[in-house]
């Protein structure tokens, strides 16, 4: 009992430095920075953040908020990643146990957060990330393959080779999207189409199909809301790709138990 609250704290803080890490390539990459240097510093005055001003999540809140040198407001996203990737890592480690099936879901949960966030923030989905992404499911699915190990949680549909299941994934989320941006233009980018088939190689076959189903339905309700309370406008373009990360992370936490129980029922 105290053992596992000792993990749950570790993974708490390690998921909080994470979210810290997260946030930096938020920032950086798609202004085409340096993920590496220079170090933390404030993007109004330039005042190097001291180590003791850096700490994840409890920095923000010792300086409620504010540069300690020039008073500039320090972005509210930055204190939400960084406690929502602790309390990420302390669930994953909740569910899946001290194993290597959680390391490889906790890289894509943070790939899916790195995303969702700059899609948000400026409605791409940058090549840069989702290329090498692509490369490594195909890579490790391979070595999975290979040395006969596949994740229960992840490609589990009976066949016997998880870079079979990857390969079926990512083709069916390539077509599920590439379909309808064929069909309704501007809906739909290529960005969204891409990331569908990395979630696809992700989750495998037969998860790809609620992990696309629920980014759909989620984003329909969305935007549907967003409309309807007049939040935005039909000229707005809502992104699509935070819904994708959203559902790719739920099916792969929650996708096979669904899928049992609809076998079941
Ligand atoms: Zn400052």
């Amino acid at each position: 009992m105290l053992m596992t609250a000792l993990w749950l704290a570790l993974f708490f803080l390690l998921g909080a430095a994470v979210g810290s890490f997260i946030n930096v390539v938020a920032d950086r990459l798609p202004a085409g920075k340096s993920i590496i240097s220079p170090p933390s510093h404030c993007s109004e005055c330039q005042y190097k953040i001291p180590a003791s001003d850096n700490i994840p999540i409890f920095s923000y809140l010792w300086l409620r908020g504010h540069c300690r040198n020039c008073g500039a407001a320090i972005p509210l996203r930055l204190f939400w990643v960084e406690l929502g990737t602790a309390i990420l890592f302390a669930f994953l480690f909740w569910h899946y146990g001290l194993n290597w099936e959680l390391a490889i879901v906790a890289f894509y949960c943070c790939l899916f957060i790195v995303l969702l966030l700059i899609d948000l923030e400026h409605n791409i989905l940058p090549n840069k990330i989702v290329y090498p992404a692509v490369i490594f499911a195909i890579v490790i699915a391979a070595l999975g393959s290979i040395f006969g190990f596949e994740p229960r949680d992840i490609a589990d549909t009976g066949f016997r080779l998880w870079i079979v299941d990857a390969a079926i994934g990512g083709s069916i989320g390539f077509v599920l999207l590439l379909l309808p941006a064929l069909f309704y233009r501007g809906g739909m980018g290529w960005g969204d189409i891409k990331l569908a088939a990395l979630i696809g190689l992700v989750t495998g076959f037969p998860l790809v199909l609620p992990a696309i189903f629920l980014a759909i339905l989620s984003g329909g309700l969305t935007a549907a809301i967003l409309l309807l309370f007049k939040l935005k406008s039909r000229k707005d373009a809502i992104p699509f790709g935070p819904f994708l990360a959203l559902a790719a992370m739920a099916t792969l936490f929650w996708g096979n138990d669904f899928i049992n129980f609809l076998i079941r029922s």
